[in-house]
This record gives structure tokens, sequence and C-alpha cells, in this order.
């Protein structure tokens, strides 16, 4: 009796690849190729798979070669790419959701599944078309063509969202990527390269499209940054890696800290303010960089404001707990010359529950609590630094005028997301010049600007210091033109 034997295609190949690259190494060799001249870039083995490399030389190289094999099968190649990805991320939602809570500890696991169920709505090969023009002396045309190699960096915030909504605008602008992720959200996001690398082998024949470094270290971010092949970098986290890529010298698009301040105006319906704030501000337990992190409420609003909060689910911490949860939350600096004191965030309470918060505090909240709130002063800890927690402290400014100066100084400069409720257009365009931030919304929940309830597309990269805004296939191309100069019309 013959017996049938299912074969796993992938596997064959990954173990046959395996089988050659030891082959080619010297025995004991760890995988440093180029001390013992072994045979090609070698995979880490550890039960991981295709696209992951201890070396950041060898994944900016095996990323090289697959860039020219992707540029080889044109856009429907890249298509292909976007769609296994959007596919992968909502299929594997609630297994990857839970891998990156159980290794971050930070944030939730319901908004953890949605962010990567919403990476449908990151755009792919249809955001890039050409400029055209033609004219007396010919046309001219203008294309959006890849870099090459990109480097990116992803935070440790949302982790596998930012890989896969990083790989959607790449790949569709044509390039291949080396990540160096979080070292706290490395694995999970290991996990879902090798699965998408897999998967693109699978239906391309392209190998490493994707690759990240494993483990990833500040060393590896300044070797894959400084690799011959990489031409563009992307950094998506806070002021110490937009620094650090700045200082590469090379272009670098950086998606940078924010600290998005909340003003709600005397003519603001505060039921209607109360729930957005709540759904923006609770949203992953506040790790959203566009997410509500302080809000400027006039005078005559803001009892009614605090009420709706309540009211709506939030809950109110008593001064003496709003001190005890500030002290579990900072520990205060002094300056080393003896000048202002600094607010360090304890990293231990950022994006937990509101109720490990409350515990915090000494409050006891009722289960199911997603924000707590408490007033404060405008120079409160809670106000001027990023916190990332659920926690809202909510300020009183005797006009809108005073609360949009106040949001300006907690906004830092850094130029990233201001939110506003009012009907008022003329407070909008007041706090549009003074704030100047990349993203305003009004009357909305900070998801609103990333196409969540708003109009518009998702990116987690939201290029701030650098320009280039929320992120798209067209923010990773350079611009190309072609011009023929002859007597070309026939109209
Ligand atoms: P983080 O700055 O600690 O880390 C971000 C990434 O940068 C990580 O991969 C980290 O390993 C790396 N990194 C940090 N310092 C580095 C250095 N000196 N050299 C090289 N690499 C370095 O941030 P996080 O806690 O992971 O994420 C939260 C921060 O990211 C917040 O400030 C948030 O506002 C910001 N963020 C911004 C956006 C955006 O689109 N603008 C999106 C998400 C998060």
């Amino acid at each position: 009796m013959q017996s049938s034997v299912a074969i796993d295609e992938s596997l064959v190949r990954e173990v046959v690849s395996e089988v050659l690259s030891q082959l080619g190494r010297k025995s004991g060799c760890p995988g440093n190729c180029s001390e013992h001249k072994c045979a090609g870039p070698v995979l880490l083995r550890r039960g991981r798979g295709l696209g992951i490399f201890e070396d950041p030389a060898e994944a900016c190289e095996a990323a090289a070669q697959a860039f020219l094999k992707l540029q080889e099968q044109g856009v429907a190649a890249r298509a292909k790419v976007v769609e296994i990805v959007k596919t992968l991320a909502v299929k594997n939602q609630v297994e990857w959701a839970k891998l990156e809570l159980a290794e971050t500890k930070i944030g939730r696991l319901d908004h953890k599944i949605e962010k990567l169920d919403i990476i449908k709505q990151v755009p792919g090969v249809e955001f890039i078309y050409p400029w055209a023009r033609s004219g007396d002396h010919g046309i001219t045309h203008e294309e959006y063509t890849p870099f090459g190699v990109i480097a990116a960096v992803t935070p440790s915030t949302h982790s596998i969202p930012t890989v896969s909504g990083n790989i959607i605008n790449m790949v569709a602008a044509g390039n291949a990527v080396v990540f160096n992720a979080h070292p706290n959200a490395a694995q999970c996001a290991v996990k879902a390269v090798e699965t998408y690398n897999e998967a693109i082998r699978a239906e391309l024949g392209i190998e490493n499209l994707v690759c990240m470094v494993d483990p990833p270290t500040l060393e590896s971010f300044q070797g894959m940054c400084k690799n011959d092949h990489v031409r563009l970098i992307c950094v998506t986290g806070g002021e110490g890696v937009v620094k650090a890529a700045m200082g590469i010298g090379k272009r670098a698009i950086c998606a940078g800290p924010g600290n998005p301040p909340v003003v709600v105006a005397e003519d603001a319906d505060p039921d209607s303010a109360a729930k957005k704030i709540i759904q923006g501000a609770a949203y992953d337990n506040n790790l959203l960089c566009v997410g509500e992190k302080e809000v400027f409420a006039v005078e005559s609003k803001a009892d009614a404001l605090m009420a709706a909060l309540e009211r709506n689910g939030a809950y109110r911490l008593s001064s003496s707990q709003l001190e005890r949860l500030t002290a579990a939350a900072f520990t205060i600096e002094k300056d080393r010359a003896g000048g202002c004191a600094r607010a360090i965030v304890n990293r231990d309470l950022l994006g937990r529950d509101a109720e490990v918060l409350a515990k915090a505090a000494g409050a006891q909240v009722p289960a199911g609590t997603q924000l707590l709130f408490a007033e404060t002063g405008p120079d409160h800890p809670f106000v001027k630094e990023e916190q990332m927690m659920p926690f809202l402290p909510v300020t009183r400014s005797r006009d809108v005028h005073e609360a949009i100066r106040a949001a300006k100084v907690a906004e830092h400069n850094y130029r990233h997301t201001s939110i506003i409720h009012t009907q008022n257009v003329g407070y909008m365009t007041e706090m549009a010049r003074a704030l100047d931030t990349t993203l305003f919304i009004k009357n909305g929940p900070c998801m609103a600007g990333l196409g969540i309830g708003g109009e518009g597309y998702l990116s987690y990269t939201i290029a701030t210091p650098t320009g280039e805004g929320v992120s798209n296939p067209k923010t990773f191309t350079r611009v190309r033109r072609c011009v023929m100069v002859d007597n070309l019309r026939i109209y």
C-alpha cells in the first residue's frame, strides 16, 4: 500500500537553505562570515526564519539583493506584497496582538488587535502616480521612484503595526527595508517579519525583502544606517532616536514625539467633548503619539466638562490621590547645574491599565475603568511630560486665548498633534496658527486624524520634525524627471 506524505514546501526550502549555509560555514563559526569567508548571509537559527540577521551588514546585503529582484518583477509584485501584509496582519491579529502585549507589557489587548485589523487602511501602490506635462517643447514626466534599501526603526508602543505599515508604504514605493526594532518589542516583530517573508517567497520567489536585525542594539542601528546600501532612514520614536538618525548624515524621515494638548472652548458640548477625549486618551492606555495627553478647558466650561468625563466613565482622582500617583509616576531629577528640576516618567507605569494607576494613587475604581483624570495646574508634570498613561490632567484657563497659549507651551513645539472642541472657526484658526502642528483635529478623538472616524488614510509613522506628515508610499520615493524634447504634440 502506498502511503501519502504531505510535504511542506517552504519547510523543505528552509532546511535546504540552512544545510547549504552550514556547508559553506567553517565548523564552529557562529555565523560571522566576514571572519571565515563563509558562504552568503547566514540566518540566525534559534527557531527563527527568513529575513532575520544578527549582522546589520548581512541584513542590508540581503535586502539589496531582494530590492533588485523586486525591481525585475515590477509594480504587480509590489501590489502582491501589500496584499500579503494586509491579509496576514488581519489574519494573525489576535495571536500577534497577544504576543506583542506579552512581550511589551504595555497597552490593551482589544486595541492592539484593532491596530492590526486597520492595517488594511494603509495606502499601497495606488498612491504612486506620475506627474506629466506636454507642450510645444515636448513631454516631461516625473516618476516617484524607489530609493533602494531603507533602514527603519520602530517603537515599543506599536511594534508590529508600525513594521507592517512601514512595509506596505515602503514596498509599494518599490523599496526593500531593514528594521531595527525596539529591544522590548523585537520578538513579536521578528515573528511578523518571518511570516511576511515566507509568504512573499512562496508567492514571488523573493527572499529577504523585509529584513530585521536581531538582537537590535544601538550598535546595530549605527551599522544598519551607515551601511552603503542604505540610502534613506526612517525612524519612529522619541527624541533620542530622532537626534541619532539626524546625526547619521543621510536623508532621514523622522516621526518624533508628541504631547498633544486639547482645548475645550466655552461653546463646546461637554458630553460630546468628554466622550471623544476618553476615546482618544484611553486608546491602548494612551500609547498613541497622537493621543490626548492634557486638557485646557475654559473656566466657564471646566466644571461641566469634568462632570461629563465622570458621567461617561472616567474616574476623577482627589488632590491627595493625584499627589500619590504623581509621586509614583515621576522621579524628580535636579539639574546638575542646580537649575530647574525635571520630572522623569517612571516606565513601570507607562501604558499600564487605569486600574493599575488607580492602585498607585490609592483609589478604588469600578472594574473596566478606562481613564483617570484630575484637575491640575498647567505646570504639573502630567501636563509637561509625554506620559503615555491612561491619566488625563485637566487645567482651567481664563478664556480660549489663554488655553491656546498654554496648549502651545505644553506641546513643546514638537508640532505633532493638537485638538480643539469648538464650533468657532475663529478659535480653530487661532489655534492652528499658534501651534502649527502636523495634525490638528477639531471636534473629534485623536484617531480621526489618522482616518479612524475621520477622512483620510492610516499610518503609524507621522513624520513631524522632518515635515513629511502622515507617511504614505510617496514619502519613500525620490522624484526623477524624464524629458523628451521634440515636436510631439498631436493636438
Ligand atoms: P523610544 O524613543 O524609546 O524608542 C523608539 C525606537 O528608537 C526604538 O526602536 C529604540 O530602540 C530606538 N532608539 C531610541 N534611542 C535611540 C538611539 N539613541 N539610537 C538609536 N536608536 C534609538 O520610544 P518608544 O518608547 O518605543 O515609543 C514612544 C515614543 O515614540 C514617544 O515619544 C512617541 O511619541 C513616539 N512615537 C512617535 C510616532 C510618530 O509617528 N511620530 C509614532 C509612535 C511613537
